[in-house]
C-alpha cells in the first residue's frame, strides 16, 4: 500500500478517486484551529450527468473547485479535508459539472463519517450541545441529524401489508410496559421490522393501531401470533379482514410442555406404587 493510500485509509476515506497531496498549514475558522489535509478528487467520467453524453472524448477537464470538508478529529484535533474537486466541461451540451465523491453529500461540507458519528453520539446520554462541541459542528447540524434519523424510522400510517407477524420481547428498563411489542411485514420478499411499541398491553396496542388508516388495516389478511389472548382481541377489534394464524413453533412448544407434564404425573403414580 502506498503512503498516500495508507494515510487515506487511516483517515477512513475509502474513495479510490481521492489522492492525498500533503498535510497543510493549520486553518482558523470561527475561533477554532483546524488541521488541514490537502487532497485531490479526479477521475474520467463515463457520462455527462446533464445531457447523458457518453462520449468520453467530448468531456474534458476544466479546472478545480475547492471544498473544505470536516472530518472526524485527528488525534483529538479538529480536522478539515481541503479537497480539490475536478471540474469537467461537456462539449456536447456546453455545461460544466464537478467530480462526485461518496465521502460527503452534494452541497454539504460535513463528511458522512462525521454524520455517522453524530448519529452514534445521539444514542448516548450526552446533550445535543455537547455532541455539537465534540464533533466541531453547530447545534443545528446535530438537530438536523436527529430529525433525518427520526424521519427514516417514522412509520407510514397509511399502509400495512397483507401479512403481519406479532411478537414481544424484553426491551429497555425505561419502556412503559414489562414487555415491548414488535411487528414485522410477513411477506417473504419484503420481510422487515415495521415498528417497535414499548408496551404490548391491549389498550396501548389498540390505541397504536387505530392511528393507521381504516384502508391500511383492512388490507391486512393474515396475522401470525403466539397464543397470547390480548392479540386475538386486538385483531378482532382493529383488523376487520384479518385471519389469525397461530405460530406452529408456539403450538409445538405448548404440546411439548403438556406431554412432559402428563408424563411426570403418570410416572409419579408408578413411583409411589413401588
Ligand atoms: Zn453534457
Amino acid at each position: 500500500m502506498s503512503t498516500s493510500n495508507y494515510i487515506l485509509d487511516f483517515l477512513g476515506i475509502k474513495d479510490k478517486n481521492i489522492k492525498f497531496i500533503k498535510f497543510s498549514n493549520n486553518m482558523r475558522k470561527n475561533n477554532v484551529i483546524y488541521k488541514v489535509i490537502d487532497a485531490k478528487l479526479s477521475y474520467t467520467p463515463n457520462i455527462c450527468p446533464i445531457c447523458g453524453n457518453m462520449d468520453k472524448n467530448a468531456i474534458i477537464k476544466h479546472g478545480n473547485k475547492i471544498s473544505n470538508i470536516k472530518l472526524l478529529p485527528l488525534n483529538g484535533d479538529p480536522t478539515i479535508l481541503k479537497l480539490r474537486k475536478q471540474r469537467f466541461f461537456c462539449k456536447e451540451c456546453s455545461h460544466t459539472f464537478t467530480a462526485k465523491t461518496n465521502i460527503v453529500e452534494k452541497n454539504c461540507f460535513i463528511s458522512n463519517r462525521v454524520k455517522l458519528h453524530i448519529t452514534e453520539n445521539l444514542t448516548m446520554k450526552i446533550s445535543q450541545k455537547d455532541i455539537a462541541r465534540l464533533n466541531y459542528v453547530s447545534s443545528n447540524t446535530v438537530s438536523r441529524s436527529l430529525e433525518a434519523n427520526y424521519k427514516a424510522f417514522r412509520v407510514n400510517k397509511s399502509y400495512l401489508p397483507e401479512t403481519l407477524c406479532f411478537d414481544e420481547f424484553k426491551s429497555t428498563k425505561d419502556a412503559k410496559g414489562s414487555m415491548s411489542f414488535i411487528f414485522c411485514n410477513g411477506d417473504r420478499k419484503n420481510f422487515n421490522i415495521m415498528d417497535i411499541v414499548e408496551n404490548r398491553t391491549l389498550p396501548y396496542l389498540t390505541k397504536y393501531f387505530r392511528k393507521f388508516t381504516c384502508k391500511a388495516r383492512a388490507n391486512v389478511k393474515y396475522i401470525c401470533i403466539d397464543i397470547y389472548k390480548p392479540y386475538m382481541s386486538l385483531i378482532k377489534d382493529v383488523f376487520p379482514n384479518a385471519q389469525i394464524v397461530l405460530d406452529k413453533f408456539h403450538i409445538v412448544n405448548l404440546i411439548g410442555r403438556a406431554l412432559l407434564k402428563t408424563r411426570i404425573e403418570i410416572m409419579k403414580n408408578f413411583y409411589f406404587l413401588y
